[in-house]
C-alpha cells in the first residue's frame, strides 16, 4: 500500500512509442504520462491492441519510447546504456508473462533460479533462494518438475517466483490471469495482493475489468491514450526519490557460461550431435592424414639413411657424360687420394656385378659388390661370424666372400656352418670368411641382408677383368663438413681426370630435397583436411544460428529478466568453443584410432604432436570464428518479438 508521501518509482512524461509499417504509422502509444510511486498496485486496462503490451514494454525497460520521457528511480532512461538498462531489467523489474514463459527443459526451480545468474548469485544461495520462493507462493514440493508437469497456475507461480528472485521492486504482469480460469486467476492474483503487502510495486496488465478491481488503482488506455487514471490527481512532482547510481553488473563467469552451455548442449543432444559430427571429421582428417603423410615421409627417408646420412656418393660419368655402367673414369688411385682429404673417415670403392653362387644343389643369384674393408666402416655395419678379408687376401686376390644373412639362409638350409664352406661363383671355387650381422628389411620392404661381398683386388681381376670402379663412397667424420668436403672431393677429382667426367651426390642434401617433397605430400594431406574443418566450421555456424534461432524464447527471457548483450554474446560463443572443443578432442582420438587402422593395413603412419595440436587449435579457432556470427545474432535479439511468438 502507498502512503501519499512514498517517493515516485516510474514518471512518465509525454511518452509516445510509434510504429512504423510500411506507410502507415501506428501510435501504440500517445503521450502518455503518469505516475507511480513505490509500493502501488496498478492496473493498466484497456481493449486489445490498445498499447497495454507495448506501456509495459517500456516501463521494463525492453523497449524505449521514440518520444517522451521515462524515469525510473530518477533515472532518464534515455540517458542509459544497454548494460545499465540490463541492470534494471535485472534487479528493478521482475516480468510475469501471459503464457508464462517458463523453459521447458529446466525444472521449477531451474527456472526461478535462471535470473540470479546475471546477478552473480552462487549456484547453492541460487537454488536455495528459488526454493524458499516457490515454498512460499505454494509450489515448492513442485521445485524439481517440469513445466509440462506443471497446472497453468503452478506455472504462473513459478514465473511469479522467477520474477522476485532478484528481489525485484517492480513486478509487471502482462495478464498474468489471461490463461487460468477464474479460480486459479482468483489465487494468482491473491499473491501478487500480497507481494504487493509486502511492499513489492505490482502494475497489471489485463483487458478485464472483474481483474482490474483487485487493483487499488486502475488505468485506462484505449487507442495508445490514457483514458482515465482512478488516482486522478496523480502525484506528479510531489516527492521525487533519491537517485542511487546504477551501476551495470560484470558479465557472468566464463565457468559460469561454459556450465551454461554443457547443460543446453546436453538438452539439444542430437543437435550437439550433429554439429559435432563436422569438426570431430574435420579434425580426424587433419590428424589421420598428418599421420600417414609423416608415415610416408619418414618411410623414404629411412630407405635413404640406412644408406647412411654422412655419406658422398661418387659415381663415373659427369653431367654431359652419362653413366653406362661401362664409363671407365673412377680408379683406385682416386679412391686412395680421396682418404687422404681430411674429414673423411672412410673410402669404400666398389665395382659391381650380377652372379650366381652354388652351394650344393642350391643357387642364390644377386649383386655382387667387390670392395674393401672400408665397406663396413661406411655403412656402419659389423660381422656377426667370421672375418673380413685382410691385407694380404686384397694382395694375394684370394678367392674369399664375405655374405649377408640372406644368402646364409638361401643356400644352408640344413644349417651348416657357413664360415669355411666353398662355393662356386662366375666359375670359379671361393671360400666364405664371415657373415654380416642381419639388419634386416627397410620400412620400404628392401632386404639389406642380400649381400655378397668380394675383395676388391679379387673383384676386379677374376670376375670383371678390368680396374675400373662402379662407384666410391666417402664416408666424412662429420655431417656438418659435407657440402665441403663434397666441393673438396670435386676439385680432388676434376684435377685428377681433367675434366668433370663424374658425380658427386650427397646423402644428406638428397634427404633434405626429399623431405621437402614430403613436407609438401603431407601439407597438401593437411590442407585437404583443414578443408574439411572449415567445411566443419560452416556446420557449426549454421547449426548455431538454427540453434540461436529455435532459441529466441530462451534468449528473450534471459534478455528480459536481466542478461546484459555482452551476456548473450559470450553465451553463444562458448557455446561454440565448447562443441568445438568436445569436437577436437574425440576428433583427435578418432584420428589417431584411423592412423592406427592404417598402420594395421601396412600403411605407414608416423604420429609427432604437432598435428593433433594444430587441429585441435584450428577446431577452437574455427568455434571461435564461426560462432560469432550466431552469437552476435543471438545478443541483437530483440526480447519483444521474441518473447512474443509462440
Ligand atoms: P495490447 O497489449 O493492448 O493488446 P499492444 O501494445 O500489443 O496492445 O499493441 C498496440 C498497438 O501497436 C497495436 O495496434 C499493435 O498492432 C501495434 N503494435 C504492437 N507491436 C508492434 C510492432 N512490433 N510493429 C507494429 N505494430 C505494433
Ligand atoms: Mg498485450
Amino acid at each position: 500500500m502507498a502512503e501519499a508521501d512514498t517517493p515516485v518509482l516510474i514518471s512518465l512524461r509525454g511518452v509516445c512509442r510509434y510504429y512504423q509499417t510500411g506507410d502507415v504509422v501506428v501510435k501504440a502509444l500517445d503521450d502518455v504520462s503518469l505516475t507511480i510511486r513505490q509500493g502501488e498496485f496498478v492496473a493498466v486496462m484497456g481493449q486489445s491492441g490498445s498499447g497495454k503490451s507495448t506501456l509495459m514494454n517500456i516501463l521494463g525497460c525492453l523497449d524505449r519510447p521514440t518520444a517522451g520521457e521515462y524515469q525510473v528511480n530518477g533515472h532518464d532512461v534515455n540517458q542509459l546504456s544497454p548494460d545499465q538498462l540490463a541492470a534494471l531489467r535485472l534487479k528493478t523489474f521482475g516480468f510475469v508473462f501471459q503464457r508464462y514463459q517458463l523453459l521447458s527443459n529446466l525444472t521449477a526451480v531451474e527456472n526461478v533460479a535462471l535470473p540470479a545468474v546475471y546477478a552473480h548469485i552462487p549456484k547453492e544461495q541460487r537454488q536455495l533462494r528459488a526454493a524458499e520462493l516457490l515454498d512460499k507462493l505454494g509450489v515448492g514440493e513442485r521445485m524439481y518438475h517440469t513445466p509440462g508437469e506443471l497446472s497453468g497456475g503452478q506455472q504462473q507461480r513459478v514465473s511469479i517466483a522467477r520474477a522476485m528472485i532478484n528481489g525485484a521492486e517492480v513486478i509487471l504482469a502482462d495478464e498474468p490471469t489471461g490463461a487460468l480460469d477464474s479460480a486459479t486467476g482468483v489465487q494468482v492474483l491473491a499473491m501478487l495482493k500480497q507481494l504487493n503487502a509486502e511492499g513489492v510495486t505490482v502494475i497489471l496488465i489485463t483487458h478485464d475489468a472483474e481483474v482490474a478491481a483487485h487493483a487499488e488503482r486502475q488505468i485506462q488506455i484505449h487507442d495508445g491514450r490514457l483514458l482515465s487514471d482512478s488516482a486522478a490527481d496523480s502525484f506528479i512532482d510531489r516527492q521525487q526519490p533519491e537517485i542511487q547510481p546504477l551501476q551495470a553488473y560484470k558479465s557472468v563467469s566464463a565457468l559460469v557460461s561454459v556450465l551454461t552451455a554443457l547443460q543446453s548442449l546436453r538438452n539439444n543432444w542430437f543437435r550437439t550431435l550433429l554439429t559435432l559430427l563436422g569438426i570431430v571429421i574435420g579434425v580426424a582428417a587433419v590428424v589421420a592424414m598428418m599421420a600417414i603423410g609423416e608415415g610416408g615421409k619418414q618411410q623414404v627417408l629411412q630407405r635413404i639413411e640406412s644408406m647412411g646420412t654422412n655419406l658422398l656418393l661418387v659415381r663415373p660419368g659427369g653431367a654431359n657424360n652419362r653413366n653406362s655402367g661401362d664409363t671407365a673414369t673412377l680408379t683406385r688411385d682416386d679412391a686412395s687420394a680421396l682418404a687422404e682429404l681430411s674429414g673423411v673417415s672412410a673410402v669404400a670403392p666398389e665395382r659391381n656385378s650380377f652372379a650366381t653362387i652354388r652351394f650344393g644343389n642350391r643357387d642364390y643369384s644377386g649383386r655382387t659388390r667387390a670392395t674393401t674393408e672400408d665397406y663396413l666402416k661406411v655403412k656402419d655395419w659389423q660381422l656377426s661370424q667370421g672375418t673380413f678379408f685382410t691385407e694380404e687376401d686384397m694382395e694375394s686376390l684370394a678367392p674369399l666372400l664375405v655374405v649377408g644373412q640372406t644368402i646364409v639362409d638361401e643356400l644352408f638350409v640344413n644349417g651348416e656352418n657357413p664360415i669355411g664352406q666353398y662355393v662356386f661363383m662366375s666359375n670359379g671355387v671361393y671360400q666364405i670368411v664371415g657373415v654380416l650381422e642381419a639388419k634386416g628389411a627397410t620400412a620400404g620392404g628392401n632386404d639389406l641382408d642380400e649381400e655378397v661381398l668380394v675383395p676388391l683386388s679379387t673383384g676386379m681381376v677374376r670376375i670383371f677383368g678390368r680396374e675400373y670402379l662402379s662407384s666410391i663412397t666417402v664416408k666424412v667424420e662429420n655431417t656438418d663438413d659435407i657440402d665441403s668436403i663434397e666441393a673438396e672431393v670435386t676439385q680432388l677429382l676434376a684435377a685428377r681426370h681433367g675434366s668433370e667426367d663424374f658425380t658427386v651426390n650427397n646423402t644428406a642434401s638428397l634427404i633434405e630435397a626429399i623431405s621437402e617433397t614430403q613436407d609438401t605430400l603431407t601439407w597438401l594431406l593437411g590442407s585437404v583436411a583443414a578443408i574439411s574443418l572449415f567445411v566443419g566450421g560452416i556446420g557449426v555456424m549454421n547449426i548455431m544460428l538454427v540453434s540461436v534461432s529455435e532459441r529466441r524464447r530462451e534468449i528473450g527471457l534471459r534478455i528480459a529478466t536481466g542478461a546484459k548483450p555482452g551476456d548473450i554474446l559470450q553465451q553463444f560463443n562458448i557455446e561454440a568453443l565448447v562443441v568445438c572443443c568436445l569436437g577436437g578432442v574425440v576428433g583427435v582420438l578418432l584420428g589417431s584410432a584411423v592412423a592406427l587402422v592404417m598402420a594395421q593395413l601396412n600403411i605407414a603412419i608416423a604420429f609427432s604432436l604437432m598435428p593433433p595440436v594444430l587441429a585441435f587449435a584450428s577446431a577452437l579457432l574455427v568455434g571461435l570464428v564461426f560462432g560469432h556470427a550466431p552469437a552476435r545474432k543471438a545478443s541483437r535479439l530483440n526480447p519483444i518479438d521474441a518473447l512474443a511468438e509462440d
